[in-house]
């Protein structure tokens, strides 16, 4: 595929201006999961516009795990993130845990305290929210706000010690109840939590907040642009405010661009994970998730992922992307790449009854007509095949071109064929149909003696290679989503639909990832996981056509 040179986005421009400026030396970005599950499309973005912009000034990215909350975190999550990473085409420059900061991290909130701008407050949870006002009126200072340096220390030190438990004190900054900005009233820095972490163990019974770490972390790593959703825009005064105060030698600042979000798509890791945990899919990696791993599983491509990343751009307000715009890259990628087979999903048993029998012919079949190089292949063809169930009805509609008693169509790659004569079972459901074919009419021979109106796919019956099909549709639907609890009531019955047919005997031993194009059904991906030799399994990426273009 072709691959766009980058365009420009606000945040390029600000690192092209702070390196002609001298403001920084290079640039220095990073990618921050919390690995408390496995990374989705919206992710991507976020990888893509960190490694890229870092790239092409020739600058470092950093992959961080921003793991300060032990209970949600985990391992796994930390080996996918970083295998979907690398899969994605990234690697980075520095590999990093937040946790590995907690002690500095303590002694940053040390020299807050002793400047006076660091409390221990006593009051509940609640207590807190109930107290820290509105947007249009003031919060109420904390009893506790008034305490001396040396108690906060004190008591500091004894809530590291294990001495209180969770959720009897914490550590607040001091700042102003009555700002108008409600992240600056006296946020939580610090809170007991007496839990294991995946990466420190027992060794710390507090744990820093978000807000806080996240701006030391950066600090800590000699971060410049530190490149986060617009949800934290509102989080920025405090951002600045601890790296001031806690006087971090290195200034990095935050920028916020708008979050992807996708139609019909959930994009959210709590909700994945409720889709995982109560088992409405088979894993994150299920090929109906969203996640790198399930779009990875479906048959998506790097390039595909990236080149989508960068034509959505990055911008500083909402919009919600079609979901066809990523199927449009998926199928630019396979276009010229993915060898051009036959496939029957849903087998009806054609005999061909003027066919000698036992005979057996190869017949030429380019692998990709749109490129040549791909070369061509030999099909066999006899007196039985298979098509496509849905390509014949006993009492057609007008306009239908396919097979119904009488008419003749062209099959791909072969000859012309006739249906002469139906085969019912005692239901009245088709289950044979007898054809003549016309060898005059040859594929490739330069026959003009007649036309016929439809073409159809089919396999060699003898030859044919039983495999499944997996076709999916959204897991859930924009209209249905529409209040967050109950969103798994909501669930697409038919996300998943599995067919058992036939492929031509070119994909015998098609391995995990192989990718192909099955005429008329789409781009499909043989299954990583479950496919076996001799009945291989076909994820569908996506169908052939669609009616979105990407301007
Ligand atoms: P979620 O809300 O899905 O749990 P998150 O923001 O909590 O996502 P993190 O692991 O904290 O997930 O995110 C790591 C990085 O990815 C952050 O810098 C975040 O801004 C970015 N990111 C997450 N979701 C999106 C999205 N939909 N679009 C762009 N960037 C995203
Ligand atoms: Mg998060």
């Amino acid at each position: 595929m072709e691959t766009k040179t980058p365009s420009s986005n606000f945040i390029k421009t600000i690192v092209a201006e702070d390196l002609a400026s001298g403001k920084v030396k290079e640039v220095v970005t990073r990618f921050p999961p919390e690995p408390n599950g496995y990374l989705h499309i919206g992710h991507a973005k976020s990888i893509c516009l960190n490694f890229e912009l870092a790239d092409e000034f020739k600058g470092r990215t950093n992959l961080r795990f921003d793991d300060t909350n032990p209970v949600k975190e985990d391992v796994e999550y930390v080996e996918s993130i970083k295998q979907d990473v690398q899969w994605l085409g990234f690697d980075w420059d520095g590999l990093f845990f937040a946790s590995d900061y907690f002690g500095e991290m303590y002694e940053r909130a040390i020299v807050l305290i002793r400047k006076g701008l660091a409390f221990v407050d006593d009051q509940t949870a609640d207590q807190i929210r109930e107290t820290r006002g509105t947007l249009n009126s003031p919060g109420i200072e904390s009893p506790y706000r008034t305490r001396s340096v040396e108690e906060n220390l004190e008591l500091f030190s004894r809530m590291k010690a294990g001495e209180f438990a969770d959720g009897q004190k914490v550590l607040r900054a001091k700042i102003d109840m009555a700002s108008p900005n409600v992240n600056l009233r006296d946020p939580i820095l610090y809170r007991v939590l007496h839990a294991h972490h995946h990466n420190t163990g027992d060794q710390w019974c507090i744990y820093p907040m978000y807000a806080f770490a996240h701006p030391l972390e950066d600090a800590i790593e000699g971060v410049t642009h530190s490149i986060c959703t617009l949800e934290f825009e509102d989080q920025r005064p405090f951002y600045d405010w601890v790296i001031r105060e806690c006087e971090m030698k290195w200034v990095p600042h935050q920028y916020e661009f708008a979050r992807l979000n996708i139609t019909n798509t959930v994009m959210s890791k709590r909700k994945l994970k409720q889709l995982v945990d109560e088992k409405a899919v088979d894993g994150w990696d299920d090929p109906r998730m969203p996640t790198i791993s399930g779009l990875r599983r479906k048959g998506y491509t790097p390039e595909a992922i990236r080149a989508f990343c960068r034509e959505i751009g990055v911008a500083r307000s909402y919009g919600i992307v079609d979901e066809r715009m990523l199927e449009h890259f998926i199928r630019e990628d396979l276009k010229l790449k993915a060898l051009r087979t036959m496939a029957v999903l849903q087998p009806l048993k054609v005999v061909i009854t003027n066919y000698p029998e036992g005979e057996i012919e190869w017949l030429d079949a380019e692998n990709n007509s749109e490129n040549p190089e791909m070369g061509h292949r030999q099909i066999p063809f006899s007196r039985e095949i298979y098509i496509e169930r849905d390509d014949f009805m006993d009492n057609p509609p007008p306009k239908y071109f396919r097979l119904f008693p009488g008419n003749e169509v062209r099959l791909k790659h072969a000859y012309f064929i006739k249906c002469e004569e139906v085969i019912h079972d005692a239901e009245g459901n088709v289950v044979e149909l007898r054809c003549t074919y016309d060898p005059e009419t040859k594929s490739g021979s330069g026959f003009t003696g007649r036309k016929v109106k439809g073409t159809i796919h089919w396999v060699e019956a003898t030859h044919a290679v039983p495999a499944q099909f997996r076709l999916y549709e959204p897991l859930i639907t924009d209209e249905a989503e529409d209040d967050g609890q109950s969103f798994l009531e909501h669930l697409n019955p038919n996300s998943l639909e599995v067919l058992e047919g036939f492929v031509e005997q070119e994909m015998k031993d098609s391995a995990g990832g192989d990718k192909f194009q099955f005429f008329r059904h789409g781009y499909f991906n043989v299954d990583p996981k479950e496919s076996t030799v001799g009945h291989p399994i076909f994820n569908r990426i996506v169908s052939l056509k669609s009616s979105f273009e990407v301007k």
